[in-house]
């Protein structure tokens, strides 16, 4: 990923680059609001890695005036440990997700790809495989014709699964998408639900939901006969 990371702690900037450049990401460091923001206007990031309390201007600023922009590039902020204001102004002015300091990296990593998934796909306005509808703007399922009652969790696993069509996508990030990363729920959980979630989307031939064993899962159109 095309990653900008917007920091002025020269120490937090180069520890952040050095470890997405491991992680084979492309870095561009911006050490003060107006001039991440002038970068992330010029040109395109996957994602914003977007500190709050930056000289010239604050990251809650930048986020709004990209947004503002019609700029949608996924924007995740940090914020000081003990300033719930900042969250909450930060999600408010258009960041997608946040992190306090101090961080893991290895969260740090895992809420980037999150990010990254569910901004960087343009939203289409409806998701079909075969007879399979998922709308997101409505929420609605529909299986040839037949609306289907999902439970919350349910429309999430099956949107996800629907976002990466022809994907596997592992059980771990299910996890992290649907569950958060600080719950205490298990893999189990996600077996349970995915179970649950195929009575009823995979009600009919042909099946949809496909196991990818040892790995997690997949949903792709059926196979040509
Ligand atoms: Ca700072």
């Amino acid at each position: 990923m095309q990653i900008l990371v917007v920091e002025d702690e020269h120490s937090m900037a180069e520890l952040l680059k050095r470890t997405l450049q491991e992680e084979g990401h492309q870095v561009v460091l911006a050490d003060n609001g107006r001039e991440g923001f002038e970068i992330a206007r010029a040109s395109r990031f996957d994602v914003i890695v977007l500190d709050v309390t930056l000289p010239g201007m604050d990251g809650i600023s930048v986020a709004k005036r990209l947004r503002e922009g019609r700029n949608q590039t996924p924007v995740l902020m940090l914020t000081a440990r003990d300033a719930p204001a900042d969250i909450v102004s930060g999600l408010d002015s258009g960041a997608d997700d946040y992190l306090t300091k101090p961080f893991s990296i290895g969260v740090l990593l895992a809420r980037l790809r999150a990010v990254s998934r569910r901004g960087a796909i343009p939203r289409p306005v409806c998701f079909e495989i075969a007879d399979l509808r998922l709308d997101p703007g409505s929420r609605q399922v529909s299986r040839a014709g037949t609306a289907l009652n999902l439970t919350p969790r349910e429309y999430q696993l099956l949107e996800l699964l629907m976002r990466n069509a022809s994907r596997a996508v592992s059980r771990e990030t299910i996890l992290e998408s649907v569950w958060g990363f600080d719950s205490e729920v298990t893999e189990n959980t996600v077996e349970v639900f995915m179970r649950q979630l195929r009575l009823k989307v995979d009600n009919r031939e042909p099946k949809l939901i496909h196991t990818v064993r040892g790995f997690g899962y997949m949903i792709r159109e059926p196979k040509e006969q």
